[in-house]
């Protein structure tokens, strides 16, 4: 990955190249029920079972807003630090298609319901800021099904008129790796704002991606937009793939066409749909049956006192309270449950130490299990116990690892397991000397060995802790043999 942002420039044949990318995140409203409908908002359930007279779009029917949907957005909008605009509109975007049964999108144009705002975006080596250009809410549209039967199509309707936050970002992206972390960003924000699930593999989150390429310092070349990429993955190689076929056009002399492509993922490529259609062919006009959307500082202030803790500001308070690097907050603070956990472990302990171990045995043991936090064998309470268990010397580092393997097993808590398995560390120097004092009559070439290579003292440690199977506190361990065989400690 590049260290900075200047190296994310890629080599054509002729020289150097900048990707510029913007999105368009298409974010379904975390509801009960839709946009302007009682219905269901839940993903599935029997094709047109979540349907009612107003998604079927039958005449005379009239949209009803959906204030929680509204207040939603809001909270979406406060969570990317944006505008909140008191006053927007709801519009008629007029397009025919078979799951459209309106004839037309009722979306938001020129006044939507949030401005301007701001996205940060860690990286490993850097951060960097998206602008947010705007947000707005419109409805989602309902599935054409063309898998099942090949002399026909069906429509399924449950998904017609659920609530979208489109989200438009500047393009202020510059390599597919930013854009990948972008949108994981703007998931984890609304996650915690719960807002949106996030679920792309059912389809609450989509994006649009916005790619062009220009000779860094020159001015923004043509874009072209694909469509509906519904995963971080894809995303990611549809930039790649996009960009790469723009730099070769280009570098061959021609020109790019301004249009719209889909990703093929089987192929990993990008693919011409149509030509790029302007706002102006929608026929945009404010939607006659729903009147301006009036919000009142009291409403907006409501929310915004109520909003939970964010995830830029829980990792600051992680880096400060906990004295965390700003990664290791990064990768605990990237989803609520993580965060929670570590705090839950943390308080009162040794934070390092409990953050070493979430972020690695215990997310491997998840990983491998295929399990996500609130499913864990193995609670908080546990593993504050066993990191307890360890600070106090009772265990060693060693045998900790082996005890949480069998909390994993077992399910049992650590002090039990130590106790039953008289794992518990040994400390009496005593016995400690007693174990050394045999390995070092027994190996006298060793024993030569170490006076001139000091370094070969971590042989003798290692029978000592054979010997001892795991058990002898190293630190003791360490202060006897170097006492015993007189190497100096390391300065
Ligand atoms: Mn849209």
């Amino acid at each position: 990955m590049a260290q900075t942002r200047k190296e994310n420039l890629i080599d054509g044949a002729t020289g150097q190249w900048e990707i510029i990318i913007g999105l368009e995140v298409h974010a379904q409203v975390l509801s009960n029920a839709k946009l302007f409908s009682g219905a269901s908002a839940a993903f599935g359930g029997e094709p047109n079972s979540h349907v009612s007279l107003v998604d079927a779009a039958m005449p005379g029917m009239l949209p009803v807003i959906n204030q929680e949907c509204v207040a939603q957005a809001i909270r979406t909008g406060l969570g990317l630090k944006a505008q909140i605009n008191r006053h927007s509109v709801f519009d008629r975007k007029n397009y025919f298609y078979p799951d459209l049964p309106q004839g037309y999108q009722i979306s938001q144009y020129k006044y939507p319901i949030v401005g301007e705002g701001v996205v940060i975006v860690d990286l490993k080596d850097y951060s960097f800021e998206v602008g947010i250009e705007r947000l707005h809410l419109e409805q989602d549209a309902g599935k054409s099904l063309h898998d099942q039967d090949p002399n026909c199509s069906y429509v399924d309707l449950n998904r017609s008129g659920v609530g979208l936050m489109e989200i438009v970002s500047k393009p202020d992206i510059r390599s597919a790796e930013e854009a990948k972390a972008y949108v994981t960003k703007l998931r984890t924000i609304m996650r915690y704002l719960g807002t949106c699930d996030g679920n792309m593999e059912e389809g609450s989150l989509r994006a649009d991606v916005n790619v062009s390429v220009r000779r860094p310092g020159e001015p923004l070349g043509t874009r072209c937009e694909i469509k509906n990429v519904n995963s971080i993955r894809f995303i990611g190689q549809a930039i790649e793939h996009e960009a790469r076929r723009q730099i070769d056009i280009l570098e061959e002399g021609g020109s790019i066409k301004q249009e719209t492509r889909l990703f093929d993922a089987k192929a990993g490529t990008t693919r011409s749909m149509r030509s790029k259609e302007e706002a102006h062919d929608y026929r945009y006009f404010p939607d006659p049956d729903l009147l301006p959307l009036e919000l009142t500082d009291a409403f907006i202030k409501e929310l915004e006192e109520a909003l939970p803790e964010l995830p830029d500001e829980k990792r600051a308070r992680f880096m400060k309270d906990y004295a965390l690097s700003a990664y290791d907050a990064g990768v605990l603070i990237s989803d609520r449950a993580s965060a929670d956990f570590f705090e839950a472990v943390a308080k009162g302990r040794d934070a390092k130490l409990a953050a070493n171990w979430i972020m690695g045995d215990f997310f491997a043991a998840l990983n491998k299990t295929g399990k996500d936090i609130s499913q864990s064998p193995i609670p908080a309470a546990h593993l504050g116990e066993l990191i307890d268990l360890i600070s106090s010397n009772v265990i060693s580092g060693r045998i900790a690892k082996e005890v949480f393997e069998l909390m994993l097993q077992t399910g049992h808590a650590p002090a039990k397991i130590v106790e039953e398995r008289g794992l518990t560390q040994v400390t009496d120097t005593g016995a400690i000397e007693k174990v050394v004092d045999e390995i070092i009559a027994a190996n006298p070439k060793q024993v030569e060995q170490v006076q001139t290579k000091p370094k070969t003292l971590g042989w003798f440690v290692g029978q000592v802790m054979r010997a001892t199977g795991g058990k002898a506190n190293p630190d003791a361990v360490n202060a006897i043999l170097r006492a015993k065989l007189e190497v100096p400690e390391e300065v």
